[in-house]
């Protein structure tokens, strides 16, 4: 079993203190989530709707929970009610309808755009040229129930870590263009969520503020996920 406390005190005294620590707990117990809890952990991240929507009362309350995997349109109202981020917004589609679900529960939820950065095609994301046309087409401008708090994004999953790091200073700078020319009175838009298990120091080096890490606070994952 991995040493859980251990681990979190160890990335929290490497992790400057501005960047936040996102627990990534997918596939993870109960029992593993409340070790780390319990030694101090408030922030976690999940990437499915069902298996979040199992664990979290099963949870203390004052968890604060990050959506990190694609959101499908049908489970957006499920966690409307408790989500504290929904760090993959990948669509405008999707932005409209948590806009929407949240007006409806007379609440205000806090997005990230997830951008494509990765040289792999499967992931999700906007690319950054589109995030910068959505932007400049308005689409960011008319929301009343999504707070947009900044980008997600993931690198490659490679050795080379100047590629790596090209990536993320892309993101970094779709972040800042972003920020300068569309959000610059959005004190909210400030996220820069970026960096796992093995590449934070590089992105938290890129000028990542939000880190996702599950492997070296759990230990590896038997499956790929
Ligand atoms: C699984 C996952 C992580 C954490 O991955 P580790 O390599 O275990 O740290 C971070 N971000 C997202 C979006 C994930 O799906």
């Amino acid at each position: 079993m991995a040493d859980i406390a251990g681990n979190l005190k160890y990335l929290k005294g490497v992790l400057p203190s501005a960047v936040k620590l996102v627990a990534v707990s997918k596939t993870r117990s109960v029992n593993e989530i409340s070790e780390a809890y319990n030694s101090g952990q408030r922030l976690f991240g999940e990437n499915r709707v069902q298996e979040l929507l199992s664990k979290k009362d099963l949870l203390p309350s004052d968890i604060e929970w990050h959506l990190i995997g694609h959101l499908q349109s049908n489970k957006v109202k499920y966690i409307i009610p408790f989500i504290s981020m929904i760090e993959s917004v990948d669509s405008v589609k999707l932005l409209n309808l948590i806009d929407d679900e949240a007006v409806k529960e007379g609440k205000v939820v806090k997005c990230l755009l997830q951008v494509h950065i990765a040289e792999e095609e499967t992931k999700f994301g906007f690319s950054t040229s589109e995030i910068i046309e959505l932007a400049k087409a308005g689409e960011f401008g008319n929301l009343k129930g999504v707070l947009l708090s900044g980008v997600m994004g993931m690198a490659t999953y490679t050795e080379d870590l100047s590629q790596v790091k090209r990536e993320f200073t892309d993101l970094a700078d779709c972040f800042s263009y972003l920020k300068t020319h569309y959000f610059s009175e959005n004190i909210n838009f400030k996220e820069i969520s970026m960096g796992m298990s093995g590449d934070y120091i590089t992105a938290v080096e890129s000028g990542s503020t939000i880190v996702r890490i599950g492997s070296l606070i759990f230990g590896e994952r038997n499956k790929t996920n």
